[in-house]
């Protein structure tokens, strides 16, 4: 059975202008040697830019949203050809404040990666509970359920990524223990579409925790927000997975 890849991937949400493509550089500096997957995406604005300065590099690029269409009259969204067209490889979709700011579906995420894969991008597919559903019990059923809504047919380890993130974890300094995050990504592993899909593990990664998150069984790297804005910090990070 194909191995899933193993990916270090960086969010930077509404953060960074054309100054910041200097962390950009640096990261690329500091994640010479071959090893795993890294992904940076960045605010569309830079993506571009970020594609140009670390051409040649092992640090890829990628978008934070597309729209489902492949263009037409949709003022201010964005055509998965054209983050492709910009250079981005990979496009995070259904990431949880996109759910809850936009209010998306798993059925527009599903229409969303369906326009992703078909323009060459790697679709990356956030899944995760609230705390309300943690609390009653509910983890798995929510997780598994966005999976199935949010995978359009066709999804493949060539062409999919899962992010399980809970959104209690997000941006907040608090994870799962490592059981928690071991029974989700355990449960992933037998309800993805291709055993060898990678399966990263969202919220609150930081360098301090990033070897014992590696460490679990079916975690194949990590979606990181806030400590991918920093090239030291997230060289940390990709140092741990390539460890791992
Ligand atoms: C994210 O936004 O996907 C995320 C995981 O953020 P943070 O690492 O800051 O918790």
């Amino acid at each position: 059975m194909a191995e899933a890849c193993k990916l270090a991937a960086g969010n930077w949400k509404m953060n960074g202008l054309r100054a910041d493509l200097a962390e950009a550089r640096a990261l690329a500096a500091a994640c010479s040697e071959p090893g795993c997957g890294v992904l940076l995406c960045p605010p569309a604005t830079l993506i571009a830019p970020m594609a140009e300065a670390l051409a040649g590099s092992r640090v890829m690029v990628g978008g934070q949203d597309c729209h489902a269409s492949e263009s037409g009259a949709h003022t201010g969204d964005i055509a998965a050809r054209m983050l492709a067209d910009a250079g981005a490889r990979h496009v995070i979709l259904g990431h949880s404040e996109r759910r809850a700011d936009h209010l998306e579906s798993s059925e527009v995420v599903a229409a969303k990666a369906r326009a992703a894969q078909a323009a060459g991008l790697v679709a990356i597919v956030c899944v995760g509970e609230t705390e309300a559903e943690r609390d009653a019990g509910r983890t798995l059923d929510v997780v598994l359920g966005q999976l199935a809504a949010s995978l359009p047919d066709g999804s493949s380890a060539a062409n999919t990524v899962i992010a399980y993130e809970p959104v209690w974890a997000i941006g907040t300094g608090r994870t799962p223990s490592l059981e928690q995050i071991a029974e989700v990504h355990d449960a992933l592993r037998t309800a993805v579409p291709d055993a060898a899909m990678s399966l990263l593990y969202g919220g609150s990664v930081k360098p301090g925790n990033a070897a014992e998150i590696f460490a679990i069984g079916n975690v194949d790297g990590a979606l990181v927000g806030g400590a991918s804005l920093k090239a030291a910090d997230f060289a940390a990070i990709v140092a741990a997975l390539d460890a791992a």
